[in-house]
């Protein structure tokens, strides 16, 4: 669009803007209405199938009558439920666990400081470090997709703010708690583990928080907890931290009706439980039946070798049938012959079993 005097409202726009941005999952509605298309199986955005616990429901909805008012006490009554759920850890909060990594890069991050990702991984560190402007180093994975932390150190080591996920998007792998600590002792700057998958595996990073003061450990309610939805992720922070953060976060970000139902969800670990076994039957069962190499994950997801395929033609093909999985070609530095397939529920792996074994 043009303005006074032939002005090209576009170049106003920062040149990392100009293309590329978060790539998003196929949704039901791009594949019903396709001939043979009944019911779809959504595999692709790594969700819980299970609706919200009952109680996150009646609280979320009981905060939606005084909407009127901006978010406060309920925005700490979430920290102070994650203090009963979890211990007396020092947390932060955000629009998601995205809205944390954006806070905590917009706390620590000028532009052209330097950024390190462990790669392939989950594509938002990148964009939000990116909206920084920082400059950005990629520390590849091992062939078998594990970190080696004596590289990571290495390449990492002036990084203001480093990036590990562990259970890693979207290879599922699992980085041990020993490496961790070993990255650890290497870096000056902050670790940001991002630990969305913890609830799907059995590896305990917390007590590194005792001995190291720059760690943060990123958690989301979007996955076990079913609150996608709601947007509502927090982390655990070394003290120091807390008012730093706060003083760089967007202000009344976490909205009341999603700390609300936050806090409900929280008080039911059952349905966590439920989740966890769920994940853990059916991921064994898609590693044993699938015909195709399916890599150890410690995830509600698995990545899927589909070679001599390639991921976006899988992907498209079961798409059409009515199964949505996410073809792994936008993760720089996996290859084209990827699918990350989510673990729903048992008649949506069967029905991915079918088409996958069939190619
Ligand atoms: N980290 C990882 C590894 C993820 O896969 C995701 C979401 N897919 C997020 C963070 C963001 O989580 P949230 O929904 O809480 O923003």
């Amino acid at each position: 669009m043009t303005g006074k005097q032939g002005f090209c409202y576009d170049s106003l726009v920062r040149d990392c803007y100009r293309s590329g941005g978060y790539v998003y999952a196929a949704r039901p509605g791009d594949v019903t209405g396709k001939p043979g298309v009944t019911r779809v199986a959504r595999l692709a955005s790594n969700e819980n199938p299970d609706p919200p616990s009952p109680r996150a429901i009646e609280m979320g909805k009981a905060a939606l009558c005084d909407a009127n008012r901006y978010p406060g006490d309920q925005v700490t009554g979430l920290v102070s439920a994650l203090q009963k759920y979890h211990g007396p850890y020092h947390f932060v909060t955000g629009v998601g666990m995205d809205g944390v990594i954006e806070t905590v890069l917009r706390t620590f991050v000028c532009a052209g400081d330097r950024v390190a990702i462990s790669t392939p991984t989950f594509s938002f560190y990148g964009l939000a470090a990116m909206g920084q402007g920082a400059d950005v180093i990629s520390v590849p994975r091992e062939n078998d997709f594990s970190v080696d932390p004596v590289r990571f150190v290495r390449e990492a080591a002036d990084a203001k703010v480093s990036f590990l996920c562990s259970p890693n998007n979207p290879t599922g792998t699992v980085t041990p708690a020993s490496d961790v600590a070993e990255i650890l002792e290497g870096l000056s700057g902050i670790l940001f583990l991002d630990n969305a998958y913890v609830e799907f595996c059995n590896e305990e990073y917390r007590p590194l928080m005792k001995k190291y003061g720059n760690l943060v450990i990123g958690r989301t309610m979007s996955k076990a907890f079913s609150l996608a939805g709601l947007r509502v992720g927090y982390a655990f922070v070394p003290e120091w931290m807390v008012p730093c953060y706060t003083r760089a976060m967007t202000p009344f970000s976490l909205n009341s009706v999603s700390a609300s139902a936050a806090i409900g969800a929280l008080e039911d670990a059952d349905h966590v439980t439920r989740a966890r076994e769920r994940v853990t039957r059916l991921r064994d069962f898609v590693c044993r039946e699938c015909r195709f190499p399916v890599h150890p994950s410690g995830a509600n997801f698995v990545l899927v070798d589909v070679a001599p395929h390639k991921g976006c033609d899988v992907a498209a093909r079961l798409a059409g049938r009515g199964v949505i999985v996410r073809s792994c070609e936008s993760f720089p530095g996996l290859g084209d012959h990827y699918i990350r397939v989510s673990i729903g529920e048992e008649w949506e792996m069967k029905r991915f079993l079918e088409e996958i074994n069939c190619l």
